[in-house]
């Protein structure tokens, strides 16, 4: 069942909380973040929200690439969202400056309103679902087939893992969708080159 974070909107602010991806749910008379996305943008309607703060600096994109299913063996394409730079607003140092190459997101827990809109569209098999070893739920891939979870961990730390320090020659089998090309957005999840 998906989880749903509650916010205490007052009357008068209901048409922002909306804008900012926010949804009411009638039986509980009540507006809500749906899951997955990030809480930061809704702090000052929800008290734990403001922890919850990292940021993608664009431009942030889609990288698709292919992996196959352990349980149905076929072939599905895996998503993962990558970007220039991550900004830490939780800590004062100064961010470590890296080479410009693409910063690589695992684990995600919540992302942007506006990333969100993007997976949907390009990455429905890329949602939010219960990961045993992690003990939590975070975005993950499924298999287009039957629907398996691809965890993050395979895709991203197993050698053969399509998302593990991908090389020149790499990148010619990773499909780029730009998803923003200006801005920052809100994520919590990890992150490595
Ligand atoms: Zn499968």
């Amino acid at each position: 069942m998906a989880v749903r974070t509650y916010l205490n909107v007052p009357f008068a602010e209901k048409d922002s909380a909306r804008e900012f991806g926010a949804r009411w749910d009638a039986d509980a008379k009540r507006w809500y973040v749906p899951e997955g996305i990030a809480l930061h943008p809704f702090a000052c309607w929800h008290a734990g929200a403001a922890a919850d703060a990292m940021l993608m600096v664009a431009p942030v994109l889609l990288l698709q690439a292919w992996s196959s299913c352990w349980k149905c063996k076929g072939r599905s394409p895996v998503f993962c969202l990558a970007c220039s730079d991550v900004r830490d607003t939780r800590d004062d140092r100064p961010d470590e400056s890296h080479d410009g190459d693409l910063l690589l997101i695992s684990d995600v827990t919540t992302v942007d309103e506006r990333i969100l809109r993007h997976l949907r569209r390009l990455a429905p098999d890329y949602r939010p679902d219960w990961s045993a070893t992690k003990g939590s739920r975070c975005w993950m891939n499924h298999c287009r087939d039957c629907g398996a979870k691809m965890g993050d961990f395979h895709l991203h730390c197993e050698p053969d893992g399509p998302f593990l320090c991908i090389t020149s020659s790499d990148w010619n089998r990773i499909l780029q969708h730009l998803l923003e090309r200006d801005g920052e957005y809100d994520f919590d999840g990890s992150y490595s080159l």
